[in-house]
């Protein structure tokens, strides 16, 4: 068998399905121009992952492998290697829209052999008694739960491999017929560098481990740090998700409480299944005709950090600054951003996918959906977050919002959580709020109660 293993949501070595399977093997990352070719030119996450494609590069050297690397259309590098005599190309899952139709294609050039790895289940596993899809988390939860077995935490072993023999300097560049090897640099698929801050896997399980036993409590507060940061990893396959549960099951032997962890995890798996059995959820609401209204100045206030609602602010500035966002304050922004501005989901969305570092399709998607009332098992529409309680209670010292919005940091916190001050003080640099929060729910419900 000779095979071609495609690297894409799992940069690793260790723990792999695709490296697993021996054979004579071709192991390819592509860097992909259908994607690419849409980001800015200093985009962080592609800095990141030409950081770990080649920590996976030497990985594979000290197994005995190599790593081509390409960047191009991934149809047109598999129509030129179908003619190199492989029996298959072997990838995990990717279950976005374009990853599952450019999947298709590919798959009519060669074999396609699917591997499950990026999530605990795969999409049919967890079905209800009637085979259908759970619409609800809770009970999806619990069935997933239910049917954990050890096989969800297998460890994938390394096998040997005979390595297909060509050349793995540089960057090939495909364009059309023509082949191009560019320097093994960031430049050569036309990015400037601009790394994230992020720590490695090894790290953040450290800090996990001290982090768990206060997970429940603390993850919703600003200040405490009290999340593992993995998010990136998950999503670029930095850490197998596999190996995180035999993790969470060594730390539950000593007596943890790993379970509010482990609902996380399958919160994520819960949005990539929604996603693989509803694809339309990806632009349309699940229910109710809650279409926002398109308000250009509302959108650019928000996305400029200048709504005077601290919290709110604050969040923005973190991300386009760093790349992240606090749990706690992408569900605040969201809920302003769809409630309180009655601006389209879809547009956060957006905004959000072009700068998370951890962007994921599924999970932001099906959490724009989720405050904006109209996904599957969403919040109630009618349950709208006041930003101003929000803080007071996850950011009382208000130090999340001073890190960000520094032109506040002498402002007494508690004026930063009370809206009637803002709204009637003027404070040097920063603007008052765009809208009162009481009348902008009430007039949210309004809208939503005609649409429903
Ligand atoms: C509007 C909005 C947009 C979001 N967009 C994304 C996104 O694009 N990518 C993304 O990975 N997460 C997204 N999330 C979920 C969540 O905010 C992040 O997963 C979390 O902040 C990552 O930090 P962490 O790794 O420290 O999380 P931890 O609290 O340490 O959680 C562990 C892991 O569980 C998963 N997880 C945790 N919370 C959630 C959640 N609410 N939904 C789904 N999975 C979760 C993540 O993979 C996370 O790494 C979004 C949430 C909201 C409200």
């Amino acid at each position: 068998m000779k095979r071609i293993v495609w690297f894409r949501r799992d940069l690793r070595v260790e723990d792999n399905p695709l490296l697993a399977l021996g054979g004579e093997v071709f192991p390819v990352f592509i860097f992909d121009t259908q994607i690419l070719d849409a980001l800015p030119q200093d985009d962080r996450r592609v800095s990141f992952i030409f950081d770990r494609v080649l920590k996976l590069k030497k990985a594979l050297q000290t197994k005995g492998l190599e790593l081509k690397i390409f960047c191009g259309d991934p149809l047109e590098i598999f129509s030129v290697l179908e003619a190199e005599g492989f029996d298959e190309v072997a990838a995990s899952g990717d279950y976005d829209a374009y990853a599952r139709e450019r999947d298709l294609r590919i798959s009519h050039i060669l074999h396609f052999r699917y591997l499950h790895d990026t999530y605990i289940f795969k999409p049919e596993e967890v079905l209800k008694d009637d085979g259908t899809p759970y619409l609800v988390f809770t009970p999806f939860y619990n069935k997933a739960k239910a049917q954990l077995t050890k096989e969800h935490m297998q460890e994938f072993t390394f096998v040997d491999q005979k390595l297909y023999q060509t050349s793995y300097e540089g960057i090939t560049k495909l364009n059309g017929e023509e082949e191009t090897v560019l320097p093994l640099t960031i430049s050569s698929v036309g990015f400037r560098e601009n790394m994230p801050r992020t720590d490695e896997v090894e790290s953040k399980l450290e800090q996990l481990k001290k982090h768990l036993p206060v997970y429940a409590k603390e993850r919703d507060y600003l200040d405490k740090e009290a999340t593992s940061q993995l998010s990136i990893d998950l999503r670029f396959g930095t850490i197998s998700v596999r190996a995180l549960l035999r993790f969470l099951v060594e730390q539950k032997k000593s007596g943890v409480d790993t379970e509010p962890f482990f609902r996380q995890l399958v919160f994520r798996d819960f949005y990539a299944y929604l996603l693989f059995h509803f694809p339309d959820l990806a632009t349309h609401n699940h229910k109710y005709r809650f279409n926002g209204i398109e308000d250009q100045e509302k959108y650019a206030a928000f996305c400029e950090a200048r709504t005077g609602v601290p919290v709110v602010d604050a969040g923005v500035r973190e991300l386009l600054q760093t790349g992240g966002m606090h749990n706690r304050v992408r569900m605040i922004c969201a809920s302003f951003f769809t409630k309180d501005l009655l601006l389209p989901w879809q547009w956060g969305e957006a905004f959000f996918a072009k700068y998370l570092l951890d962007y994921d399709a599924a999970s932001n998607i099906l959490s724009w959906q989720w405050s904006a009332g109209t996904g599957i098992d969403p919040q109630p529409y009618f349950r709208i977050f006041n930003p101003y309680l929000q803080s007071k209670k996850f950011d009382k010292e208000a130090g999340y919002i001073k890190k960000w919005v520094p032109e506040l940091a002498s402002v007494e916190p508690k004026k930063l959580h009370d809206e009637s001050y803002l709204l009637h003080h003027t404070i040097e640099g920063y603007p008052k709020p765009m809208v009162v929060h009481k009348e902008a729910s009430q007039n949210a419900l309004a809208y939503f109660k005609q649409r429903l």
